[in-house]
C-alpha cells in the first residue's frame, strides 16, 4: 500500500490543515478541565515539530466526544491545546471556532512555524454528515492538509473525506505509522504469527480475526472472549460473563454458536486450560483456580487465566515472531484478577519479535503492568485498528493513497 506521504511533499511555508486525532476525554482538575491520557498528543509531536521546522501555519482540527452538534463547555479543545503546548514547549493558540471569520483572523495574524488549534468540530452538526458546504468552510485559507487522524479513519465525516475532497492531503507520521505496523500484520506477518485476542466482548473482534485467520499461526483467547469459547466447547463455566447473543444490523448473532464453528473449522485456537475464579467481578471473593476439566461451580465467574494457561501461552508467545494483542486476559482493573494480563504483557515485551498491541482497555494494562515501551507499536485507534485489520476500507485512508 502506498501513501501519499509528508516526507515526499514540499509543505514549507505553506498554510497547513492539520487533521488530529485528540479525540480525548477529559477530566475535571480543580476549576479545569485537563485530558485524561495524552498518548495520541505524544504520538503527533514529530509531525507537528517537522511542520514547524517547515515553517508551516499549523492549524488544528479535531472533534472530541459527542456533543451531538451543539457547543458543550467540557468538551472544548482547550485542554487539549494545553496539553500540547507543554509537551512542545510552546503556546499553542486557540480559538473558539472550526469555521468562519474569527477564525480566518486568527489564522492570519499566525506567524510562520506557530499553532493554532481550532474548537471541537463536532460543535457543528454538519461534521457527522460530511456536509460539503461545511467541509469547504473548514478548508477555507488553507493550502494543504496533514493527516494524522488515524482513529477516525473509518468515518466519512466533514472533518475527515470532506476535508480531503478540498485540500490536496499527505498522510502526517503518526498516520504512516499505523498504516505501516498494522499493514505488516496483513500483508507479510513473520511466522509463527500470533494473535491473542481477550477483552469482554468478542463482537467487536471477530471481523479480524476472521480477516487474519488464514495468516496467522496460533490464537490464543482470554478474558471474557474466552469464555465463549469455553462455553462452547462444552464447559461447565458456572455463572461468567458470557457475550453469547449480539443483536446487530437487524440480525442476531449466537457467539457461542460461532465460536463451535471457528472450533470446527481451525485447530489454532487455544482456550484456557484453567481459570482463576472469583464470586463477585468487582472484588476478590472465593478466589480459586479451576481446572477447565473440572468445571467451575454455579456461583463461580472466570475473572483471570489460571498459571497453566499463562505458561503455555508464554510459551507460544517466546516461539513467535510475530504478536498481536487485543483485549486483557481477565479483569484486570480489579487488583487479584490481573496477574495474566501481565505475565502476557510482559511476555510481549520481552519477545524479539514484533509485537502489536491494540485496545484502550489493554492499552492502559499494558501501561500499568507491563513495559510500554518495549511493544514494536502501540495502536492508538481502536474501532478504526480493528477495521483496518479486519481488511475494510477506510473512508479516509482510500483518499490518502497513492
Ligand atoms: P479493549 O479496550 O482493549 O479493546 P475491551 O474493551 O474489549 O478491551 O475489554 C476490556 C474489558 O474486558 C475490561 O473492562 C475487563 O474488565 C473486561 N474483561 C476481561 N476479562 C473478563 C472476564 N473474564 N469477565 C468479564 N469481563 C472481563
Ligand atoms: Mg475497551
Amino acid at each position: 500500500m502506498q501513501l501519499k506521504t509528508l516526507k515526499n511533499t514540499n509543505v514549507s511555508n505553506k498554510t497547513v490543515l492539520y487533521r488530529a486525532p485528540y479525540d480525548i476525554g477529559v477530566k475535571k482538575d480543580g476549576n479545569e478541565y485537563i485530558i485524561k491520557d495524552n498518548s495520541r498528543i505524544v504520538a503527533t509531536l514529530d509531525t507537528l515539530k517537522y511542520l514547524m521546522d517547515q515553517k508551516c501555519k499549523i492549524v488544528i482540527l479535531t472533534y472530541v466526544k459527542r456533543p451531538d452538534g451543539k457547543v458543550v463547555e467540557e468538551l472544548r479543545t482547550t485542554p487539549h491545546a494545553k496539553e500540547l503546548g507543554k509537551l512542545l514547549g510552546v503556546t499553542v493558540k486557540k480559538v473558539d471556532d472550526c469555521i468562519g471569520t474569527n477564525v480566518q483572523a486568527a489564522v492570519d495574524s499566525l506567524n510562520y512555524g506557530e499553532i493554532l488549534m481550532l474548537e471541537n468540530v463536532r460543535f457543528y452538526p454538519e461534521e457527522n454528515e460530511d456536509n460539503d458546504e461545511f467541509a469547504k468552510k473548514l478548508c477555507e485559507g488553507m493550502d494543504i492538509c496533514v493527516f494524522d487522524g488515524f482513529p477516525q479513519a473509518h468515518r466519512a465525516n466533514s472533518s475527515t473525506t470532506g476535508i480531503l475532497r478540498h485540500l490536496p492531503g499527505v498522510a502526517g507520521f503518526y498516520f504512516q505509522r499505523e498504516v505501516e505496523a498494522l499493514n505488516e500484520l496483513i500483508e507479510s506477518p513473520k511466522k509463527p504469527f500470533t494473535l491473542i485476542i481477550g477483552g469482554a466482548k468478542v463482537s467487536d473482534k471477530v471481523d479480524a480475526v476472521n480477516n487474519l485467520m488464514d495468516k496467522v499461526d496460533n490464537i490464543l483467547v482470554g478474558g471474557g472472549t474466552a469464555n465463549v469459547f469455553l462455553k462452547a466447547k462444552g464447559y461447565e463455566i458456572g455463572n461468567s460473563f458470557v457475550e453469547d447473543v449480539f443483536v446487530g444490523d437487524g440480525e442476531k448473532k449466537d457467539w457461542v454458536q460461532y465460536a463451535k464453528e471457528i472450533l470446527g473449522n481451525t485447530n489454532k485456537v487455544h482456550v484456557p486450560e484453567d481459570v482463576v475464579v472469583s464470586m463477585s467481578i468487582e472484588e476478590p471473593i472465593g478466589v480459586r483456580t479451576v481446572e477447565l476439566k473440572e468445571g467451575l461451580n454455579q456461583n463461580e465467574m472466570a475473572v483471570d487465566i489460571g498459571p497453566k494457561t499463562i505458561q503455555t501461552y508464554k510459551k507460544i508467545i517466546q516461539v513467535s515472531n510475530t504478536v498481536f494483542l487485543n483485549g486483557n486476559m481477565g479483569v484486570s482493573e480489579v487488583e487479584g484478577f490481573s496477574d495474566g494480563t501481565k505475565q502476557i504483557a510482559n511476555a510481549l515485551a520481552d519477545s524479539s519479535g514484533m509485537t502489536v498491541i491494540g485496545g484502550g482497555d489493554t492499552i492502559e494494562a499494558v501501561k500499568a503492568y507491563g513495559d510500554i515501551n518495549k511493544i514494536s507499536h502501540v495502536s492508538l485507534a481502536g474501532g478504526a485498528t480493528l477495521e483496518f485489520l479486519a481488511g475494510k476500507k477506510l473512508p479516509a485512508l482510500e483518499m490518502l493513497k497513492t
